[in-house]
């Protein structure tokens, strides 16, 4: 291994995925993956695929300042990995294509594939390709990622019924805060870690994602990524239904809450369109609390009821006092 002070030149485009292909673990019988034109994989019996695709460009998605690139490495992968847990998918394999600048010191690149390869290992995700080539602006990282389940289990967002039950997993707003601490200058090793690395490092629920899509108990499910309120939004639109949910039922974080010493303060658009949660929102019909709370402490992640699907077709939001809440913004866009 070169080390430190070299780049990419000095290894060459074959050299890094030899660098890659190290670092991970391969296909096994009759499966292969890097080093032929295609991969060749084996969905498992019985079972459908499910194919996603994210693409994380330097200074849109991230910023290599604000963590490690390990982190960096692990949260690339964990995004995929969460689309495929809002469908209730298991993960199998994944595609890794790179644009990288010529520059860039090769103990970054070195950094976000260690760190990918970790989160590939624990959630059992095989590299079966990819494609590489350089940059003339930053670094690009894009992943497609493979998983799989039995066609009547998957998970859909279109599929919600007026009176379910919203659900969301763990707690909202915290990845928000973490990226408005970080674009403040704050950076890992200070007690506001725990804000920061739920932003740079978050925690795909592809396990809790499974075992409710087994449960048959859920009816529309997505991952959180643009803010629930645009992420619930498209569960109503695709459904055709709409929406009501209490604030005052959103789970948020000690960590969150201790953060705004009033809880009068409490930014209630961060939690709900602030993004990047990669937490569960879900559905149900009603009477399934003590089913789907069962599920919960076996996955080991809390889940929080936080309101009504309605025949409207609006997504609403009521402070405690019964006003309606309205958002400084909607969730991110784009363009
Ligand atoms: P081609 O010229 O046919 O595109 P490449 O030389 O780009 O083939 O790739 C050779 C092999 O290395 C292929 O099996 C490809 O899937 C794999 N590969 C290339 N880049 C990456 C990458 N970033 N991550 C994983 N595998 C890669
Ligand atoms: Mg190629």
């Amino acid at each position: 291994m070169p080390g430190q002070g070299h780049t990419l030149s000095s290894i060459g485009e074959f050299g890094l995925i030899d660098e890659i292909r190290s670092r991970f673990s391969q296909p096994s019988a009759p499966d292969f993956g890097i080093g032929d034109d295609a991969a060749v994989l084996t969905p498992s019996a019985g079972m459908q695929i499910l194919v996603s695709t994210d693409l994380l460009s330097e200074q849109i998605h991230f910023d290599l300042d604000f963590g490690t690139a390990r982190l960096l490495g692990r949260k690339s992968l964990a995004v995929n990995l969460s689309d495929l847990a809002g469908m209730g998918a298991v993960p199998r394999w994944f595609f890794l294509s790179l644009s990288i600048p010529a520059n860039l010191p090769l103990e970054t690149i070195e950094g976000l594939l260690d760190g990918m390869a970790e989160q590939a290992k624990e959630y059992n995700c095989i590299l079966a390709g990819g494609d590489t080539c350089g940059s003339k602006g930053g670094l690009t990282i894009s992943i497609t990622i493979i998983g799989e389940q039995r066609p009547e289990l998957i998970l859909k967002r279109s599929r919600a019924l007026p009176d379910d039950d919203i659900w969301v997993s763990g707690s909202l707003g915290d990845s928000a805060l973490g990226l408005q601490l970080l674009s403040q200058g704050k950076r890992i090793n200070s007690r506001d870690d725990y804000l920061l690395l739920r932003h740079l490092d978050p925690t795909p629920r592809c396990n809790l994602g499974v075992k409710l899509a087994k449960s048959g108990l859920v009816n529309a499910m997505i991952d959180i990524s643009d803010g629930l309120l645009a992420d619930l939004g498209h569960i109503c639109e695709q459904s055709r239904c709409g929406a009501e949910i209490k604030l005052e039922n959103i789970p948020l974080s000690p960590t969150f809450i201790k953060h705004f010493n009033d809880p009068e303060t409490i930014p209630w658009s961060m939690a709900i369109t602030g993004g990047e949660d990669y937490e569960l929102c879900f559905t149900t019909a009603p009477g399934n609390h003590s089913a789907i709370k069962k599920i919960s402490k076996t996955a080991g992640i809390p889940v929080t009821v936080i309101g009504k699907v309605t025949n409207s077709r609006q997504v609403i939001a009521c402070l405690p006092n019964g006003n309606f809440f309205r958002p400084s913004a909607s969730g991110y866009t784009h363009f």
